[in-house]
């Protein structure tokens, strides 16, 4: 509840020097420590490119230059963060980094093969589909990651889930499966970004809007799905404003605006990237996208 009301704060204070005092600053940053990742998703052409981790160095370097912007909440990402070790240093020293640096809210994404043992404030993992389709896009993990999730202690597990033409038609399934496991928050859903071109998990604008539909009859049946009203709206009317100048990416040891694919505007138009508008909708104060972010902001 404290860091709740910490994070609200923040919140109020974001609001003011933005919509008041007309400064632009960034809400968010996404580090990613490694490329270097233990499974070979279809989706994914990112991981084991031989790129080399960040140093815990370049890591502070990153997390610096977030913090000098202005960011106080970031996303440590990878390839898979679990990962990442160096001299005996491991992710919970990037969490630790990143909290004595000043940030509010530490989160990871995590493909969740590994035990959820965390101490970052929220974590955000992977599944696309039950486990059929996830295991044929992932590989065969889904009992792994549920196993992981139940067993894991940590107060705030999400599921991201991203929907493309070979696992949207599990999606209704997925949320039945998921309304038991009390230890899962809830699910994001994002879509398919062709980052490589339009591939055949591409799914097109009128499809798209055919499942937001669906995912709208499914926030009625009151399944745990966090997309909020007000971004789902924005997506199906296809307006949220993008490539996006509230968020910033640290990867091999550059500064992003957005993500990596920034410049490219057909990968933009396309993004399916849903964290993003969410974030802007909360900072257009809309209720619903501020009811969201209160059921899954960390809370202690
Ligand atoms: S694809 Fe474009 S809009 Fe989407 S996150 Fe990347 S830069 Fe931003």
């Amino acid at each position: 509840m404290i860091k709740k009301i910490e994070y609200l704060i923040y919140g109020i204070n974001y609001l003011f020097q933005t919509k008041i005092f007309r400064r632009e600053i960034p809400f968010i940053g996404g580090l990613i420590i490694n490329e270097k990742c233990n499974l070979k998703c279809k989706h994914c052409k990112v991981s084991n490119r031989k790129i080399p981790d960040l140093s815990y160095k370049d890591i502070e370097r990153g997390l610096r230059i977030f913090y000098d912007k202005g960011i106080r909440s970031v996303f440590i990402e990878g390839g898979e963060p679990f990962l990442w070790k160096e001299d005996g240093r491991n992710l919970d020293d990037v969490i630790k980094l990143a909290r004595d640096i000043g940030f509010k809210v530490v989160s990871i994404y995590t493909n969740g093969t590994f035990p959820i043992r965390t101490s970052a404030d929220t974590v955000f993992v992977s599944l696309d589909g039950l486990k059929e389709t996830n295991d044929e896009l992932r590989g065969k993990i889904y009992d792994k990651v549920m196993n992981n999730i139940k067993e894991s202690s940590h107060p705030s597990i999400m599921i991201n889930y991203t929907i493309n033409q070979e696992n949207h038609q599990d999606i209704e399934k997925f949320c039945e499966e998921i309304k038991g496991i009390r230890k899962i928050k809830g699910v994001f859903f994002y879509f398919h970004t062709p980052y490589y071109g339009k591939d055949k998990l591409f799914l097109n604008l009128k499809e798209k809007r055919a499942i937001i539909k669906r995912i709208f009859n499914l926030k009625k049946k009151k399944h745990k799905i966090l997309n909020s009203n007000a971004c789902l709206k924005g997506v199906y009317k296809d307006k949220w404003e993008r490539p996006s100048k509230i968020c910033f990416v640290y990867a091999d040891n550059k500064l992003y605006q957005c993500c990596r694919a920034y410049g490219n505007d057909d990968v933009c138009k396309n993004c399916g990237y849903l964290g993003y508008p969410e974030i802007i909708y909360i900072l257009k104060l809309r209720p619903s996208a501020i009811y969201s972010a209160l059921s899954y902001l960390p809370t202690n």
